[in-house]
């Protein structure tokens, strides 16, 4: 089974995003469960939350959530730790309301104080948020690798799962990212190494999500700039690629790709379709 949709507005009310994702015949999408660029979060009120979570569950819609940028739960510094952590709290609360069940967050920057330092910190804060989870998972995205980033590799990000003691963590791998990260994943032996370190350290069950970008940039950029699906580096064969491989063949993806005109979203649907067609597996995709 595929599910696949993309990243939608809440403008007008949360509920709105679960709207327009069933007439778009999406299985899955993702969401700021507030405003992406301030620190303080606002629940969703409680009408608006129950609207969302009653059409997503008739509609056997899945819905991720994604932490603001501005979070950084890996950073020496003590303010900006102390409001990552309340930003993360505030996120949990919010998806609990919606009937979310996956948050997805980047492991951040340690500003040059050593990734062991970052490590720690994020194992302190998903520590001290562990009991609010209820039943929801954060999957710890990949970064691309740019300069102090905390989780480039998977062998770092499988570090950063046991320090932070494993229950209720996922991961969710972002193609773009991994890409400018050195993982060429257009080729059979690059995508096989990517599996490979992804397995021993950290094991597919935990792989909740992919977010579907192509990259503006080429291989080991380390520059985190998404792209329309086909369009970049990545191409249309890097697409088949990943799909073609059994790993790929199932699960839930989700599209962060520039979405500057009304129709950006559908030609980037369109583009994934075709490459599943091409591996034969659009019969795959729910609903
Ligand atoms: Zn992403």
């Amino acid at each position: 089974m595929i599910r696949i949709g993309t990243h939608l507005s809440i403008s007008g009310g949360v509920s709105n995003s679960a709207v327009e994702a069933d007439r778009r015949g999406y299985g899955a999408f993702q969401i700021f469960t507030s405003s992406s660029r301030t620190w303080k979060q606002r629940l969703p009120d409680k009408s608006d939350a129950k609207s969302f979570s009653d059409r997503i569950r008739s509609r056997g819609i899945v819905p991720f959530a994604h932490i603001p940028y501005l979070c950084n739960l890996a950073s020496p510094n003590r303010d900006v730790l102390g409001k990552s952590v309340i930003m993360l709290r505030d996120n949990i609360e919010s998806c609990n309301m919606l009937g979310i069940r996956y948050l997805v967050l980047h492991l951040g920057s340690h500003l040059g104080e050593g990734s062991n330092t970052g490590i720690k910190n994020i194992a302190d804060s998903i520590n001290s948020v562990r009991d609010s989870l209820g039943e929801l998972t954060l999957l710890f995205e990949n970064t691309s690798g740019y300069k102090n980033s905390v989780g480039s590799t998977f062998t770092e990000i499988g570090r950063v799962i046991e320090e932070s003691g494993s229950e209720g963590i996922g991961i969710c791998l972002d193609t773009c990212h991994a890409f400018a990260a050195g993982y060429d994943i257009r080729d059979r032996d690059g995508l096989n190494r990517m599996i490979e370190e992804m397995e021993s350290n950290i094991g597919f069950d935990r792989l909740g999500l992919v977010h579907l970008n192509d990259s503006k940039f080429d291989l080991g950029s380390t520059k985190d700039r998404h792209w329309h699906i086909g369009k970049g580096y990545i191409g249309m064969k890097g697409f088949e690629n990943l799909f073609g491989e059994g790993h790929f063949s199932k699960g839930n993806f989700v599209l962060e790709t520039p979405a500057n005109d009304d129709g950006d979203d559908t030609t980037n649907m369109k583009a994934v379709r075709a490459v599943l067609k091409k591996v034969g597996l659009e019969r795959d995709v729910v609903p």
